[in-house]
C-alpha cells in the first residue's frame, strides 16, 4: 500500500519548478539518471501524486507485460496530481493493456524478414538500420518493440565484422540508421567504434541516429558524445522522438542546441495518440516548439496495431483531417509527413490526404 506521507507532497510540490531539479539532476551523468529512473508503479504514483485505489491495479498488470521506466528528468515535466497529462499517459500502465484484441499483433512490421546479418536490418535500397542496443531509456506504453525480446546483449566480435562485410559489398547503401532500442543508451566507447567503422566504409555518406534520448534525458548529449560526433566525417542526422510540446523543457533546448552546434541536422517523428496529441492545436504547438529549438518535424507515424496499445488508437480518417488542419494553420514546412510503415514496401507510405 502507498502511503501519502507530508514529506512526499512538499517533494512533490517543488517538482513544479522545473529549475531546481534540472540544477540537482546535473551533477549526476546520463548513467546514473538512467539507473536512478522509476521503475515500479508504486514510484510512479507516490511520485506524481496519482491514487493507487484508482491506479494501482492497472499500473502493475501493464508493467508485468513491459515494464515501467520513466527517468527523472521525464516525470519532472509530468504535472504531479493529473491522471490525464499527456506525458504521464506515455509513460503510465493502465488495465486496458492486458485486454486482448483481434486486429493487434505482437510483430505488426513483420521485421523478422528483413534482417540482413545479426543486428542489421534493411528493407530500404539505399539505408539499413543497425540495432546497436536493445535498451531505452523510458518505456513507452504505445511501442511496438514492447514486444521484441530485443535483451541487452551487445553484437559479438564476429557478428561486428560480419555487419561490416555485409555494408562494404552493399554500395546502394548510402545511410547508416543507428537504432534499437535506443542506440543512445549505448555508451559512448561502443558508439565511437561504431562510429570509426562507419566512417571507414566509402560509400556511405550519412550516420542517421534514432533516438529518444537527448529528450528524455538531456544530459545524454555530453562532451563525450560530442566528440565522437564531431570527428565523424559522414553527415550527421539526429531524428528525435517527442510526442507533445510538453516534452521539451529549456534543458532539452540546450543539449539541442548543442547538437546542432556540432554540425548534427535534427528532425523530429511522432505517433498519433489518442489522449495525447490527437487535436491539431497540439500538434500545430508542437512543430512550432521543434522549430523553435532547432529541429525540423519529419514524420508523423499513423497508429501501428500493437497489442496492449489499441487504447491509443486513431483512425486514419481522424489523422488525416488533423493533418489538413496543420496544413490550414502552419507553413508548410512546420507539417509532418503522415505515414505508415507497411511490409513489404519500398519505404514508408504516405497516407492520401485527399481521401
Ligand atoms: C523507417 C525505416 C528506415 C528509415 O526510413 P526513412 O523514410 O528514410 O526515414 C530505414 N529502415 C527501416 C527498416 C525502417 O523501418
Ligand atoms: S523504442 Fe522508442 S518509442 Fe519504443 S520504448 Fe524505446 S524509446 Fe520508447
Amino acid at each position: 500500500m502507498i502511503q501519502r506521507t507530508p514529506a512526499r507532497i512538499e517533494a512533490r510540490d517543488t517538482s513544479t519548478c522545473p529549475e531546481p531539479i534540472n540544477a540537482k539532476t546535473d551533477h549526476r551523468d546520463w548513467q546514473q539518471i538512467l539507473s536512478q529512473s522509476v521503475t515500479t508503479p508504486e514510484q510512479l504514483l507516490e511520485r506524481l501524486g496519482l491514487s493507487p485505489e484508482a491506479w494501482y491495479k492497472g499500473a502493475l498488470s501493464g508493467h508485468r507485460l513491459f515494464p515501467i521506466r520513466v527517468p527523472e528528468p521525464y516525470l519532472a515535466r509530468i504535472q504531479p496530481g493529473n491522471p490525464d497529462d499527456p506525458l504521464l499517459r506515455q509513460v503510465l500502465p493502465v488495465a486496458r493493456e492486458s485486454e486482448a484484441h483481434p486486429d493487434f499483433v505482437t510483430d505488426p512490421l513483420q521485421e523478422d524478414g528483413a534482417i540482413q546479418t545479426t543486428g542489421l536490418i534493411r528493407k530500404y535500397t539505399s539505408r539499413a538500420l543497425l540495432m546497436v542496443t536493445g535498451q531505452c531509456a523510458i518505456n513507452c506504453r504505445y511501442c511496438f518493440r514492447r514486444h521484441f525480446p530485443y535483451g541487452d546483449h551487445k553484437l559479438s566480435q564476429n557478428d561486428r565484422q560480419q555487419v561490416v562485410e555485409s555494408l562494404m559489398s552493399s554500395p546502394e547503401i548510402n545511410e547508416v540508421i543507428l537504432s534499437g532500442g535506443d542506440p543512445l543508451a549505448a555508451n559512448d566507447r561502443l558508439l565511437s567504434q561504431w562510429s570509426s567503422l562507419l566512417d571507414s566504409i566509402p560509400h556511405l555518406r550519412r550516420l542517421r541516429i534514432h533516438s529518444r534520448l537527448p529528450v528524455v534525458i538531456p544530459q545524454r548529449v555530453c562532451n563525450n558524445l560530442l566528440d565522437w560526433l564531431s570527428r565523424s566525417r559522414l553527415q550527421k542526422v539526429l531524428v528525435i522522438h517527442v510526442n507533445h510540446p510538453a516534452e521539451i523543457d529549456q534543458r532539452t533546448r540546450e543539449a539541442l542546441r548543442q547538437l546542432s552546434a556540432a554540425g548534427v541536422t535534427l528532425l523530429n517523428q511522432s505517433v498519433i495518440l489518442r489522449g495525447v496529441n490527437d487535436d491539431s492545436a497540439t500538434l500545430c504547438e508542437l512543430s512550432e516548439t521543434l522549430f523553435e529549438a532547432g529541429v525540423m518535424p519529419y514524420y508523423l507515424h499513423a497508429f501501428d496495431p500493437v497489442s496492449g496499445a489499441h487504447h491509443f488508437h486513431v483512425s486514419d480518417d481522424k489523422a488525416i483531417q488533423l493533418v489538413n488542419n496543420m496544413l490550414k494553420t502552419l507553413p508548410g514546412f512546420l507539417v509532418p509527413k503522415l505515414v505508415r510503415e507497411l511490409p513489404g514496401q519500398p519505404s514508408k507510405t504516405p497516407l492520401n490526404l485527399g481521401s
